[in-house]
């Protein structure tokens, strides 16, 4: 069979494939305890489920705007306002069928071949995909665990080139959970300085933060910077959300018009039940929000000291987010890793230790490879305290077999 050369580019979400992986053995009465979740655990608060329940029973059921409802669009506005002090108008606004459809659809109204995006590894796996389908160039610029996994102002006036179209920030970020300071970014925004290129924030873990730091966007530097920003958010990780498909972006309102011209012609509207439910999360009682953080930060402390105490592994304090990104290139130069390598072959040594930390301790994790770095591996606390004090004991006993 013939395919497209944009389809036959890119791979399976890998991060996706844990946990199907994960799925399939426990399916089989396999004792497994995955730690490769991209979704909080937690369910979708009560008034938000009635709230859909209320627009089903109110007829609310049929197609919407291609860019979402008025209503949700203001919900935004307000939202931008009250948590992010920026100021935007219904134009400004798009809705669309999850935060991964938004960059999509942005990547395919901005890129023509050949333009470059920048962005910063380790990444979350989907940017560079998103960017090929385009037809656009990923320009990986990969930071140091030493810098917090941050790029240097030094390192993005490098990587920028006459090609350059944009320039990706996720900050708290997934994978490594690192957060961007204010001056960090200001530093950032000298940089881009009056260049013509887009900045794209994607500020889908905003809320799941640890630093106490006050949140701070690159458009909030000034009103250039705004200018060339889309800030990207959602419902998913916030308000545990994931299935609903709800993301958003701000941003100059042709771009906005473009993506809703693709809309209309790819996936119309999203689920008009989901968006009334989004307007529910974004306008009601935020008081969940900071249960859940609190419940997340309580997990962080298990895994990261628990991991810290295993042979090999050193793991970084997220600042946000509900991921650790431990760092196990020193598991790699134990005597019994040539064993590991042997047995998996596959081409990658974080595909191989994830392989192993499922055969032999029934835990699935996702390999730093997929994220762009093979020294590491990703873990989501999302999961009970239980899952994670005997999963992380679960690793220690595997990994020490190798010491
Ligand atoms: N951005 C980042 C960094 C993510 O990790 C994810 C989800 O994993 C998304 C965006 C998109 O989330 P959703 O499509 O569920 O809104």
């Amino acid at each position: 069979m013939k395919f497209s050369h944009r389809i036959l580019q890119v791979k399976p979400s890998p991060t996706l494939e844990v946990i199907s992986l994960a799925n399939a053995l426990k399916a089989k009465g396999v004792d497994v305890i995955g730690f490769g979740a991209g979704e909080p655990d937690f369910d979708t608060p009560g008034f938000i489920k009635e709230a859909a329940i209320h627009a089903i029973e109110s007829g609310k059921t049929k197609y919407t705007p291609a860019g979402g409802i008025t209503e949700l669009k203001s919900a935004v506005t307000q939202k931008f306002k009250r948590d992010n002090n920026l100021d935007y108008t219904i134009k400004e606004i798009t809705i669309n069928c999850g935060g991964k459809h938004s960059f999509y659809n942005l990547m395919q109204v901005i890129l023509n071949k050949g333009d470059e995006v920048i962005i910063p590894a380790p990444y979350w796996v989907s940017y560079p995909p998103m960017v090929l389908l385009a037809e656009g160039v990923p320009v990986i610029v990969e930071t140091e665990e030493k810098h917090g996994f941050k790029m240097l102002p030094g390192q993005l006036r490098e990587a920028l080139t006459k090609k350059t179209r944009a320039v990706v920030l996720n900050s708290p970020s997934n994978p490594t959970g690192a957060a961007y300071d204010k001056s960090e970014i200001a530093a950032i925004a000298e940089v881009i300085g009056d260049r013509d290129i887009i900045i794209v924030s994607d500020d889908i873990y905003e809320m799941i933060r640890y630093t106490g730091d006050p949140l701070f966007n690159i458009a909030n530097v000034s009103k250039e910077m705004k200018k060339k920003s889309v800030v990207l958010n959602g419902v998913s990780k916030t308000y545990a959300m994931t299935g609903w498909r709800i993301g958003y972006m701000a941003g100059a309102s042709s771009i906005i018009e473009q993506i809703e011209t693709l809309q209309s012609q790819s996936t119309s509207n999203p689920t008009s039940i989901s968006q009334w439910a989004a307007v529910a999360a974004i306008t009601g009682d935020q008081s969940a929000v900071g249960e859940m953080v609190k419940t997340f930060e309580q997990r962080k402390k298990i895994m990261v000291s628990g991991l810290n105490e295993t042979p090999g592994i050193s793991c970084t304090d997220p600042d946000g987010t509900f991921y650790v990104f431990p760092c196990v290139e020193k598991v790699y130069s134990m005597n019994g890793w040539r064993r590991i390598e042997q047995k998996y072959g596959n081409a990658f040594k974080s595909s191989n230790l994830s392989s192993y930390l499922l055969e032999e301790a029934g835990v699935a994790v996702v390999p730093g490879v997929a994220f762009g770095s093979d020294n590491h591996l990703r873990l989501s606390f999302a999961t009970s305290e239980g899952n994670i004090m005997n999963g992380v004991k679960r690793i220690g006993e595997a990994v020490r077999k190798l010491t």
